[in-house]
């Protein structure tokens, strides 16, 4: 199996190491094999060629089974036009890979639980929220305008779906929302906005495929505020790119950590691109600080969704949630009475619990 790694800036390559750790436990259990093949992105690729997003980069990851992504940017490259930024390299690369379902968890450890800021209450015996967003289309991507007016300027950002978009999306949540608890909410603002009821029609017509998966609707305002006041009653959300954005990002923040949290960015096919969903942290940047769980949660996603190997999967969260349960820590998830360990230290033990 190919995989194309992509450390990235900042703390990527310190991650990634630990990502590639696990990964090699697994090729021995599993007895199965892992073509690894480092290709530049982010700052390192503007240093090296000039651009954020290399051609070579991009025909790698075409050629690979999974992509799996530390993270891009730092100070540095932030004074370069945004076409030359690092950021633009993940945008263009979600663009040539056609990934247009990003998939967030929002899972919470028990061990983790007075990380959240919600009240203990409210979070019961445990977070485990999926966010499916629209990585490809809605107000991102649609057209965008400025104009001279007599009392200064306008500006218009549109929103736009078409039919064919919004099902493939809806196939991927049904298809997800299987694979959990056969529960999917679609959020969106179905009251004020014709892409909104455009997404409702179009939903609804896809489930009649899955009549096992039980749906239903709420509007994005809403959805917002239930989030925080009883997220257990959502399991699987879908969503455009720009709710999506917000309400993801939303979700993980309940969780408490944002060192722990994996992504997948899916397309139609097999191939997908992995990342934790926290950034490059340059102010902890090859110290060792770094928590280094998201990327290898991300690992366990890439052996689900990309790679057929779910039991492996499921064997890395487990090691995680042990090595948890034994008291190990890295600085960002710290509690009084637990051990603090650094980020080598943290992969070797996740390493180790699996073998
Ligand atoms: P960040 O997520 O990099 O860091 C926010 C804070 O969280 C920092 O204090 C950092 O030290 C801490 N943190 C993040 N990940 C951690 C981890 N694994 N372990 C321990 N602590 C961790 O966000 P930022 O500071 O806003 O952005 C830094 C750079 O990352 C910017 O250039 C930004 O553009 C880029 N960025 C990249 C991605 C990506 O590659 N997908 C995503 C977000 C931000």
């Amino acid at each position: 199996m190919k995989i194309a790694l992509i450390p990235g800036d900042g703390i990527g390559p310190d991650i990634i190491e630990q990502a590639v750790k696990v990964l090699k436990v697994i090729e021995k259990k599993y007895n199965c094999k892992f073509e690894f093949t480092e290709v530049l992105m982010g700052g390192v690729a503007i240093d090296a060629t000039g651009v954020p997003l290399p051609e070579e980069t991009i025909k790698i990851c075409k050629e690979s089974d999974a992509v799996l992504l530390g993270a891009v940017g730092g100070e540095k490259w932030d004074v370069l036009p945004g076409h030359l930024r690092p950021e633009a390299g993940l945008l263009g690369m979600r663009k040539a890979l056609e990934v247009f379902a990003n998939l967030r968890p929002a899972i919470m450890f028990p061990q983790l639980k007075s990380a959240s800021t919600l009240k203990e209450e409210v979070l019961g015996d445990g977070l485990d929220i999926m966010v499916i967003r629209e990585l490809n289309g809605g107000a991102y991507f649609g057209e965008k305008v400025r104009i001279d007016t007599e009392d200064g300027q306008k500006a218009w950002d549109t929103m736009a779906y078409s039919t064919s978009e919004i099902v493939r999306i809806a196939k991927v949540a049904f298809e997800t929302a299987k694979k959990r608890d056969n529960k999917l909410t679609l959020i969106d603002k179905a009251n004020v906005l014709e892409s909104s009821r455009l997404w409702r029609e179009t939903v609804k017509k896809v489930a009649l495929d899955y009549p096992e998966v039980e749906l239903n609707f709420m509007y994005v305002d809403n959805a917002a505020m239930q989030l925080i006041r009883n997220p257990r009653q959502f399991s699987t959300i879908v969503t455009e790119n720009l709710f999506g954005d917000i309400l993801s990002d939303e979700a993980s923040m309940l969780t408490g950590s944002l060192g722990m949290l994996p992504s997948a960015s899916l397309g139609s096919g097999k191939l997908g691109v992995y990342e934790p969903i926290h950034g490059s942290a340059p102010d902890i940047a090859g110290q060792d600080k770094a928590n280094p769980i998201a990327t290898i949660m991300s690992v366990a996603m890439m052996l689900r969704y990309s790679l057929d190997m779910e039991d492996a999967a499921k064997e890395i969260e487990a090691a995680v949630s042990k090595v948890l349960d034994m008291g190990y820590r890295t600085g960002d998830i710290m509690q009084t009475g637990m051990t603090l360990v650094g980020t080598k230290k943290m992969g070797d033990l996740i390493a180790e619990t699996l073998k």
